[in-house]
């Protein structure tokens, strides 16, 4: 029997949200259409809208479904670049790939030992740019868990007449988000990392800024994102949503956290948990085992039964140099034998007990 640890590349799908989505895919009919075959996937569609907003204690209103975190995040920061609002993108240097792609090397702030976002930094970067930027910083970090500090980092871009977009894709059902607290202008989820289906996500838009569109055609989320609606997908983002609504402070997770770090540093006094002296995530764990390198650490432990990931999952399948671990300053020894446990809270604690055993005798 296999024993998945890699929740935060995709959640294992809940139960409800493949029964909901089924029922969606046996039912005919186009959400635009308006006989009475549209209306009803339509009303699907917005009951899902009202599930994913209450999750981050949002309004309907403010969603716009996507197909995915990738597409979320670039509507963001290219909507508002081509609306004129914002003249450039400023990010950390750990945002994931579909964040950091679309800002120059030089506008990419750095972070400090603990991967916390380096706030001085970030104020001079403001000064030095006239003109209103939209800083891009995820609220946890999916190969660390690390969390940033989002309010500090609002209240700095906004002295600045900056905007700021909260990538939260791994937030949801670890921590709790909710975004009248964050006071952030725009947040981006995706269904896959919460137990929904792979391939759709939301754009959740809370300043009045209007961005321009990125897929232009039929008018679809009024007019903020063209094309058909994934109907079963949104219905699927939906159930999970509100199945998560109900589990936001996590308890059994933080008590499988701090068991399982002490499990692994009392099997490997050698090994070393990154990011161990931030907040983080309470179903991710960074170790890093110096001397076995992370590719053989992964393929061992698939042949052994056990899913786990180094840095990002790459759609390559090829592994590089986690650019996250390397923008905390961390010894090459400690980059290259870095691997990422993340769980989720349906995860028996024998689970992780049993990988323990077997990682720490690699
Ligand atoms: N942002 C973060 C922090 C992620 O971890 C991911 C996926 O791993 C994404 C964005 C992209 O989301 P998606 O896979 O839905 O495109």
């Amino acid at each position: 029997m296999r024993i998945y640890l890699d929740y935060n590349a995709s959640a294992p799908i809940l139960p409800e949200v493949a029964a909901g989505m089924s029922e969606v895919l046996s039912l005919t009919g186009n959400p635009s259409s308006i006989h009475r075959d549209g209306r009803k996937i339509r009303s699907l569609i917005d009951d899902a809208r009202e599930f994913v907003a209450g999750l981050v204690k949002s309004t309907p209103d403010s969603v716009t479904f996507t197909s995915g975190g990738t597409e979320a995040n670039t509507s963001a920061i290219l909507g508002s670049i081509k609306s004129g609002v914002v003249s450039r993108a400023l990010c950390s240097e750990v945002e994931h790939h579909s964040v950091l792609e679309h800002v120059a090397p030089s506008d990419r702030i750095p972070v400090n030992a603990d991967g916390i976002l380096d706030l001085v930094a970030l104020e001079e970067r403001l000064k030095s740019i006239e003109a209103p930027v939209l800083v891009c910083v995820m609220i946890a970090n999916n190969e660390t868990g690390i969390l940033q500090p989002i309010r500090d980092i609002c209240e700095i871009t906004h002295t600045h007449k900056g905007l700021v977009l909260c990538d939260s894709v791994q937030g949801p059902g670890k921590i709790s988000i909710d975004v009248n607290e964050l006071e952030v202008d725009f947040l981006t989820l995706s269904a896959h990392k919460i137990g929904g289906p792979q391939g759709v996500g939301a754009l959740i838009q809370l300043s009045d800024t209007q961005l321009s569109p990125i897929l232009v055609g039929g008018g679809q989320e009024k007019k903020r994102r063209s094309g058909t609606e994934n109907s079963a997908g949104i219905v699927g983002f939906g159930i999970a949503a509100q199945y998560l609504s109900k589990f936001q402070h996590s308890n059994e997770l933080l008590e499988l956290h701090f068991r399982l770090e002490k499990a692994l540093v009392d099997a490997r006094s050698d090994a070393r948990i990154v990011g161990n002296g931030s907040v983080r995530l309470p179903n991710t764990t960074c170790v890093s085992l110096p001397g076995v390198p992370s590719e053989r650490q992964i393929m061992n432990l698939d042949l052994a039964g056990f899913s786990v990931s180094a840095g990002s999952a790459c759609s390559s399948g090829k592994m590089e140099r986690s650019h996250v671990l390397m923008a905390m300053g961390l010894e090459a020894e400690v980059v290259n034998s870095a691997i990422r446990i993340s769980f989720g809270r349906d995860t028996p604690w024998a689970d992780l007990e049993r990988f323990v055993e077997y990682w720490a005798s690699l």
